[in-house]
């Protein structure tokens, strides 16, 4: 790991995407932090305008600054989309500052947002890692596991009303078919009942039927 002279207010240290830019020291917002460094590309140069890194810090249509130099030790600094620093960028003086943007505390790692082409380049395809990004990944992935809660609760709730109400079907079916055997029941007792009473008591089974001239008479009453 590269050392830093005691007497800046950071260090490189560990971060979670390698290495990174940790301050050492309190850093007070507006501060000039570092000074990113390297040699000056010139896109008119084709030799100098094919030299690609990731390091590259573009002043303007013309000058670029090569920062994979290792003394370049603003290089450290990662992305992040909600910054504690910036870059001052002085084009004319073919110059660049990372300066605080925020009150920085000692074991705060130091970023800045590199713009949106070095994002889609190369960022946007791994996923930033940044604080911020992790944050919102966090926050997606609880509220994506409180929805799949919510999905097998709601699930649940609809199995127990299913099976309640299955349930309370069979229960109406079996009280219905009770019902049905005791109407039969008392049915079958009154036309029982109703043989002995009205007289006919002869059991069917004797094939005699009700003496004709009875229904007889009983047809020419209505007639
Ligand atoms: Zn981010």
């Amino acid at each position: 790991m590269p050392s830093v002279s005691p007497n800046k207010p950071y260090r490189v240290g560990r971060s979670r995407t390698g290495l990174g830019l940790f301050a050492t020291k309190p850093i007070k917002k507006g501060t000039k932090i570092i000074r990113y460094f390297g040699p000056i590309l010139d896109s008119k140069k084709k030799e100098e305008d094919e030299i690609e890194n990731k390091y590259l810090f573009e002043l303007n249509n013309r000058w670029t600054i090569d920062g994979s130099v290792r003394e370049n030790i603003a290089r450290y600094i990662n992305h992040a989309c909600r910054p504690n620093a910036e870059s001052d960028v002085k084009p004319r003086k073919r110059k660049v500052f990372i300066r605080a943007i925020r009150n920085i505390e000692p074991g705060d790692e130091i970023n800045y947002d590199y713009g949106t082409d070095y994002f889609k380049a190369y960022l946007k395809p791994i996923g930033c890692k940044c604080d911020a990004c992790e944050k919102k990944r966090k926050k997606k992935r609880a509220e994506a596991r409180a929805e799949r809660v919510r999905l097998k609760e709601k699930a649940e709730r609809k199995a127990q009303k299913q099976a309640e109400k299955l349930a309370m079907e069979k229960a109406k079916a079996k009280e219905k078919a009770k019902k049905k055997a005791a109407k039969a029941a008392t049915k079958a007792n009154g036309k029982l009942n109703g043989k002995h009473l009205n007289g006919h008591s002869l059991p069917k089974v004797l094939g005699k039927k009700a003496p004709a001239a009875k229904r007889g008479s009983a047809r020419a009453l209505h007639a």
